[in-house]
């Protein structure tokens, strides 16, 4: 073969081998002649662009291209021409075929030039060309099933994470980021481990996961975040898919429902107090045994249904049921209420009962026997009444008043008390027998029989009052009291079966009466209320003791008012006959004294008569001895005169009034001329003096004491008197008054007076000096003290023998006196 053809040969053979793998590849290839702008290609390339003709103008090839990536070649071709060194081009563009099919195809190229350096141009481009539309859908379809997947994993509420098989994070969502407390940019290409140490746990799931092959699903509680989390986890080729949720919020809530689940359970277990479960059909499903305990009831009347709601319901609490039912359904929560149970045994237990929705079919109920506490309420209640009552017969006790009525209260309460039906109270008659002195709800017949009856009486009050001790018959039909008498018949007619009589006892353990109660049915009354009893029986006693003491004081009152009564006739009486004695005495002394001074005057007068005419013819001690005749009837007479006022300033009237001490003191001067000079000297420095006194008692007082001071002075002395009135300085031998009152002093220079006579001075006709020294009676003085008592004045003196007297009287200041006084100060 010559060489033209050998290479021919070569090169047909080398163009069929690219032929054929242009073909396996589906490759068309084109020839773009630069200098003509004209574009050729093969029978793949005229394929894919839809062309007909083999080679043609580009402007026309460029019709061929979609508008929108034109540019695209334009583009490619600038770059192509202006780059010095050859270079291959690629670019993919959409094609617009004849048929309005679009294709996508990828074009490589490369620029051939000519020349050297300055003058290289291009020439020539060739290239392949290929069908990429089906790449291109493919890659579409993969690039939005891509970004279906971020939108959901980026979107989905769970967190979610990818690891490959190094533990390293591939993938995290938003979810995951907040979950974690760290950003994907954090997270992507870390090891999981070394980011989140604590979390052996996850891992240990994880390895089991990829080496099984199988999705993991766990909760787990993660201790750095304090969070429960919910992790599913599914291996892949790649590594493990994680999606995981907090579920913290649940855990916790699942967990306190599970502890007051637990707490329930032990609560209903311990026995503290009945609990029930029950349904909204008001079945019982479930009792603890204090519950069954309680109401007598098994564990198969549960197991087996037998206990509802019903069952153990009296009729007239379902309503109260009803009630709290219907809380229950709209609150879920009753309020604790009292009603009754009824026990297997047909008898009733008073409860609280409160109860609680578990759910909308289920519930529970805590049940709480409240016997005692009703038991207690009942005593209480009892007692209250009792005290009320006891109380109400202690007002009665100390109002007083009728007895009759009193017993009848106290029967009343008694009856109240012990819950009787009858009562009564008898009291002790004089012959010990016994008389119904109160009763309620007996007929008249039956106090007719039971009346005046004895201690032999065969019935319960007699035996008490026999025994002195409380007696109870709790069932006369029954009692030996009562076998075979007469009064069984009568108890059954008035409708008695029991009784008891309690003694009535004073304070001193005297019977004083009987105090029954009777009851309709055969009954003991408890401990409670004998002791009320006794308490009552107690009052009753102190009433009725008290009445009897009330009518004893008022027979000796009685009494009394009678004896004052004639007590008081007879002192009038006597004291009208002693008044009238009195006067008759007085009538009679006066007469008397009258009687005895005519004789005495006439004594006096006759020896004067003689003294004179038989003076010659009498010796001298003959007419010594008329001469002291006529001077004893004188003083006689004085005596007389004397003592007749004393007698009268007993007896009258010594009305006080306000009286000037000054000007009755100068009257009283003037008036008696032994008291003016020369025969005495009287200096009176009292002024202006208002003291409260009667004007005749208060003359007599200071015309005695004047007289006194001017009469008792040594022979040969001029009497000097001086008086003066002070009103600070009380002496010694006077009360200090509290009370205003004045001092008025008399101090004369006579002959004083020995101490020892100071006091009795001023007694009756007590005298120092025989009246042949001193004249006088012993009078004056006692009338001065006598005076000045009756007009509220005192006297005392300060006085020794040969150094004068000093008389203070006291006298009570006149009102106007401490008026004027206290203006003037
Ligand atoms: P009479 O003056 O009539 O003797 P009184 O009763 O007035 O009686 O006085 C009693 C006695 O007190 C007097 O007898 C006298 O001894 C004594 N007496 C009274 N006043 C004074 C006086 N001023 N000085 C001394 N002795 C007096």
């Amino acid at each position: 073969m010559n060489p033209r053809i050998k290479t021919e040969a070569a090169l047909s053979d080398s163009e069929e081998r690219l032929r054929l793998a242009l073909e396996a590849t589906g490759l068309g290839t084109w020839d773009c002649d630069l200098q003509a702008g004209e574009i050729s290609g093969d029978d793949r390339t005229r394929e894919i662009f839809g062309l007909s003709i083999n080679r043609l103008p580009l402007s026309r090839f460029l019709l061929a291209i979609h508008p929108g990536d034109r540019g695209k070649v334009s583009f490619a071709a600038d770059s192509a021409r202006q780059v010095s060194a050859p270079t291959q081009h690629h670019v993919e563009l959409r094609v617009l075929r004849p048929d309005g099919e679009i294709r996508w195809v990828a074009i490589n190229g490369k620029v051939q030039f000519e020349g050297q350096e300055l003058y290289r141009r291009p020439i020539r481009c060739i290239g392949t060309v290929m069908d990429i539309t089906e790449w291109k859908r493919a890659d579409e379809a993969l690039r939005a099933a891509h970004a279906r997947t971020e939108t959901i994993l980026g979107s989905i509420s769970d967190g979610f994470l990818a690891f490959d098989r190094e533990w390293r994070f591939t993938y995290a969502n938003a979810e995951a980021e907040r979950l974690l407390h760290r950003s994907a940019s954090d997270l992507l290409g870390r090891n999981a481990w070394e980011l989140f140490p604590e979390a052996d746990a996850f891992r240990e799931q994880y390895n089991k996961a990829l080496a099984t092959g199988r999705a993991a699903h766990f909760e787990q509680f993660y201790r750095p975040f304090n969070a429960w989390l919910e992790i599913h986890a599914y291996p892949s080729a790649d590594g493990l898919s994680v999606y995981f949720r907090d579920i913290s919020i649940r855990k916790r809530a699942e967990e306190a429902l599970q502890r007051s689940e637990r707490r329930l359970r032990v609560f209903f277990e311990s026995d503290m107090v009945g609990t029930i479960f029950w349904d909204i059909e008001g079945r019982i499903r479930d009792a603890n045994n204090k519950f069954l305990r309680t109401f007598g009831y098994t564990r198969e009347d549960v197991t087996e249904g037998r206990l509802a709601w019903s069952t153990l319901t009296p009729p007239e609490f379902r309503t109260l049921d009803e009630q709290a039912i219907a809380q229950l359904k709209t609150t879920g929560v009753d309020i604790p209420y009292e009603k009754e149970f009824l026990c297997k045994n047909g008898s009733r237990v008073p409860i609280i009962i409160g109860a609680a929705m578990l759910d909308e079919l289920e519930g529970v109920a805590f049940v709480l026997d409240i016997t005692e506490r009703k038991r207690a309420e009942n005593r209480l209640a009892r007692d209250l009444e009792a005290m009320t009552r006891l109380q109400e017969v202690g007002s009665l006790f100390v109002r007083g008043g009728d007895l009759e009525p009193v017993l009848g209260q106290i029967v009343e309460a008694a009856i109240a008390i012990s819950k009787a039906d009858f009562g009564n109270i008898q009291l002790i008659l004089p012959n010990s027998g016994l008389r119904i002195a109160a009763q309620r709800g007996f007929p008249q017949w039956y106090v007719d029989y039971w009346n005046d009856l004895t201690a032999s009486c065969d019935c319960s009050c007699g035996s008490a009052l026999a025994s002195g001790q409380r007696v109870i018959v709790p069932d006369v039909e029954q009692s030996p009291i009562f076998a075979a008498t007469p009064g069984l018949e009568k108890q059954r007619q008035a409708g008695v079966r029991a009784v008891q009589s309690t003694p009535v006892l004073s304070r001193s353990g005297k019977v004083l009466g009987m105090f029954s109660t009777h009851f309709k049915k055969p009954h003991t009354p408890d401990e409670h209320a004998l002791k009320l009893l006794d308490l009552l029986a107690r009052q009753a006693a102190d009433i009725i003791e008290r009445a009897q003491i009330a009518e004893v004081l008022k027979a000796a009152k009685e009494d009394l008012a009678r004896s004052n009564h004639d007590l008081e006739t007879k002192v009038r009486e006597r004291t009208a006959k002693l008044e009238e004695t009195i006067a008759e005495l007085e009538g009679f002394s006066y007469s008397l004294v009258h009687d005895m001074r005519a004789p005495l005057r006439a004594m006096v007068g006759y020896t004067s008569i003689l003294q004179r005419d038989a003076e010659l013819r009498l010796r001298p001690d003959e007419l010594e001895l008329l001469r002291r005749i006529g001077l004893a009837a004188s003083r006689m007479d004085q005596l007389v005169v004397d003592s007749l006022n004393y007698g009268k300033l007993l007896r009258q009237e010594l009305p006080l009034k306000s009286i000037d001490i000054g000007s009755l003191l100068r009257g009283l001067v003037e008036t008696y001329p032994n008291l003016h000079p020369p025969l005495a000297e009287i200096s009176i420095e009292i002024d202006h003096l208002l003291v409260s006194g009667n004007e005749a008692a208060l003359t007599q007082i200071f015309s005695n004491l004047l007289g006194n001071a001017v009469k008792f002075v040594a022979a040969g002395t001029k009497p000097r008197v001086r008086v003066w009135a002070d009103f600070d300085r009380c002496p010694p031998g006077l009360p200090s008054e509290s009370h205003d009152c004045a001092y008025v002093w008399i101090e004369d220079n006579g002959i004083g007076i020995p101490g020892y006579a100071h006091k009795k001075i001023f007694t009756m006709f007590h005298r120092l000096h025989r009246a042949e020294e001193y004249p006088g009676t012993g009078i004056g003085l006692a009338l001065v003290k006598k005076s000045l008592e009756r007009t509220g004045g005192k006297i005392t003196l300060q006085s020794e023998p040969g150094k004068g007297s000093r008389f203070c009287v006291q006298l009570p200041l006149a009102v106007q006196h401490t008026t004027e006084a206290s203006l003037s100060a």
